[in-house]
């Protein structure tokens, strides 16, 4: 119903393999290279994403995407802190989804 939001990314994650596991270092483990936005590091995560990497192929990435104010343009999170945007995060939401 025209409700459609920008998106904008603030996490990824690639499917990696760690080569050098085992008593031997020759065998794959399965792990998530994970990048926040604002972050200067990667993180190396071998629990789940949530999504457990073990079901998933060597070289998936996941993007994560939050949507965009179409009223302040900022992204939903600091959106709902700005009190000088009264845009109803709640109802969109119900209006989506209900
Ligand atoms: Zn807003």
């Amino acid at each position: 119903m025209g409700d459609r939001l920008n998106y904008q990314e603030i996490a990824w994650a690639e499917r990696r393999v760690d080569c050098y596991d085992g008593p031997n270092c020759d065998q794959h483990r399965a792990l998530w290279r994970a990048h926040f936005d604002g972050d200067m590091d990667s993180e190396d995560m071998y629990r789940d994403l949530p999504l457990d990497p073990k079901q998933f192929p060597p070289g998936t990435k996941v993007v994560i995407m939050v949507p965009v104010c179409p009223k302040c343009d900022q992204q939903v999170e600091m959106c709902e802190q700005d009190k000088s945007c009264d845009f109803d995060w709640k109802a969109w939401a119900e209006g989506q989804y209900s």
